[in-house]
């Protein structure tokens, strides 16, 4: 039998949990408290024994209803545990899913920790070239995908072999070789779950790297426990059984924001609208299912928002609460658009590797008196540390800067849901001797401990909500034979919140056009990567170092767009 330290190290667990000689010093000190382990199966447990009525929502991809309980997700977990247990899932080991936010997901995440297996959350917006490295790196044994996004995964199949395909089948089949889901989870007993210590992997998630590949990142049954606590506290997202939450964000991305564990945690009901998130679908489902909390980034809300300017009357959205909103940066106008329609949205900042609730912005009391400007002023803002995390910035010198709104850093954070390494050891480098992560976020700091994104130090474009890596387009676009250099940098975008915009020296002699160059790109790059703007110019500014100026590019660039 493993310690748990030890079991911990076998499944590459680099949670900020991992700190050994914890255990030992309660025995020195006479403690008599239960060390009940922070475990996910007590939440499925609680979901099923006290919330089990709760109602779960689904709009399928042809837009019926389909109606569930959070019993009924939890008794089907039981059955999907068994049926994986069948297949030779054993301890530790991955089970990707590559399904939108439906019911089976939500079996999927509360099925598979409490297994003892972990839940690998597959983002079907990624190349197939990222998704096969992915699941190689995490090495998949199963995948759980639903039918809508089979030709993603024949795509992914060609270069990493599953050993076990299980299709979530809207038609009650499935392709050859693969099984069908209802099958193989009515064909088991339910599952009694086995004892699971708290420092075990219960769930991955990958972020993409600046440079190199995308990075894997194990998060415990402790840490996600603890998260899921947090993110329903009164001042944080505030989660409580008498919610209705429709998380927009999908359930591939840092899970869902962890609302569905917090839900279910909470009893909350939930409501999961499956492919379908354009604004008119997203309204009608706020609107017909009284939805009270909600999360998503800011590029679904301002079609949300303008759907609503065009159409005031047509939804009732009275019993909306609060709407959650990060992952980029909330523009100011978001925020006043939803307030004219008495809607408030919240501003939170995370990363994957932050589980991800990092902060949120919630006005402190101190500022209840103050103007309509600064309050929005504030709101705009990424906010502050969520209990347990720990944020502080270090500015150019290497010193940490002061908290006086003026002074500039790259932005560390610490706690129990931070990760202290990725799988495999990767970027190592971002991690500090003295246990923070340093997030490539560069902020401003203020009195009340609020942080203001000012600039990005890593090399990405975040365009809807998902990354773009600047350095391998450049490194694409530099291996075209017309082309001596190029820079790609981030514009703003009223839709997507950023979009790339390529920068190209062409060698001397040689022609191409952006279409040339779009060509080239495509393939390598999901289309919805590929800049729209290609600028042709005649040198990239340098530092004195020699390394691409790209905030003088932007500063030609993005004055260009506002002019
Ligand atoms: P997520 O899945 O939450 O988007 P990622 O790891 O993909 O997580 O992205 C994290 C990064 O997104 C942050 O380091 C930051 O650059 C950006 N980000 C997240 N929230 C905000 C926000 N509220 N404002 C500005 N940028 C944000």
């Amino acid at each position: 039998m493993l310690s748990t330290i030890e079991a911990e190290h076998e499944e590459g667990v680099m949670s900020d949990t991992a700190r050994e000689g914890v255990i030992s010093e309660r025995a020195c000190e006479g403690l008599m408290m239960d060390d009940f382990p922070l475990s996910l199966r007590a939440v499925i447990e609680r979901a099923e024994t006290l919330s089990f009525r709760r109602p779960v929502v689904f709009r399928r991809p042809d837009g019926s209803i389909h109606r569930t309980t959070l019993g009924e997700c939890a008794a089907r977990a039981r059955r999907l545990a068994a049926g994986l247990a069948a297949l030779g899932i054993g301890a530790g080991e991955r089970v990707a899913t590559m399904l939108w936010n439906q019911p089976e997901h939500l079996e999927a995440y509360l099925a598979i920790p409490p297994m003892g297996a972990v839940i690998h959350t597959l983002n079907p917006r990624l190349h197939t070239d990222e998704l096969s490295f992915i699941a190689a790196d995490a090495a998949d044994r199963a995948i759980i995908v639903d039918e809508t996004l089979l030709d993603v995964f024949e795509a992914l199949r060609a270069e990493w072999q599953f050993e076990h395909v299980i299709v979530v089948s809207h038609s009650g089949s499935a392709p050859d070789a693969a099984l069908e889901y209802e099958s193989l989870t009515s064909a088991h007993e339910p599952m009694d779950w086995p004892e699971i210590g708290e420092r075990r992997a219960a769930a991955m998630c990958y972020t993409s790297g600046t440079t190199g590949r995308p990075k894997g990142v194990l998060y415990s049954h402790r840490s996600v426990v603890l998260h899921s606590l947090v993110t329903a506290l009164p001042d944080t997202m505030g989660v409580s059984t008498h919610d209705v939450i429709l998380p927009v964000v999908p359930m591939f991305h840092a899970n869902a924001w962890g609302l569905p564990y917090a839900a279910a945690f909470a009893g909350a009901a939930l409501v999961l609208p499956g492919p379908r998130l354009d604004a008119e679908s997203v309204l009608d489902l706020l609107a017909g299912e009284r939805v009270t909390v909600t999360a998503g980034v800011p590029t679904v809300w301002m079609s949300v928002l303008q759907a609503i300017e065009e159409q005031p009357d047509r939804w009732d959205l009275s019993a909306l609460k609060r709407m959650i909103v990060g992952g980029s940066a909330v523009p100011r106008s978001l925020l006043e658009g939803f307030d004219r329609h008495g809607l408030t949205i919240l501003q939170a900042w995370g990363m994957t590797e932050t589980s991800p609730l990092g902060s949120m912005c919630r006005v402190p009391p101190e500022l209840d008196s103050a103007s309509t400007e600064d309050r929005y002023d504030f709101r705009a803002r990424q906010g502050i540390a969520v209990p347990f995390i720990e944020l502080r910035a270090r500015g150019d010198d290497g010193e940490l800067i002061p908290w006086n709104d003026q002074a500039m850093g790259e932005l560390e954070v610490r706690g129990p849901w931070v990760a202290a390494g990725y799988h495999g050891g990767a970027g190592q480098e971002k991690f500090t001797d003295d246990g923070w992560f340093q997030t490539g976020d560069v902020v401003r700091i203020d009195e009340h401990g609020c942080i203001r994104i000012t600039d990005r130090a890593k090399d990405l474009v975040k365009s809807g909500g998902e990354w773009i890596s600047s350095v391998d387009l450049e490194n694409l676009l530099m291996a075209h034979p017309a082309v001596a250099e190029a820079a790609v940098i981030a514009i703003p975008d009223e839709r997507w919140g950023e979009r790339p915009l390529a920068a190209i020296v062409l060698r001397e002699g040689q022609e191409a056009s952006p279409d040339d160059l779009r060509q080239h790109l495509t393939g390598q790059f999901a289309k919805w990567q590929i800049p729209e703007r290609i600028e042709f110019i005649e040198e990239i500014p340098r530092t004195a170092t020699g390394k691409f100026k790209k905030t003088e590019l932007r500063e030609r660039f993005v004055q260009a767009v506002a002019r």
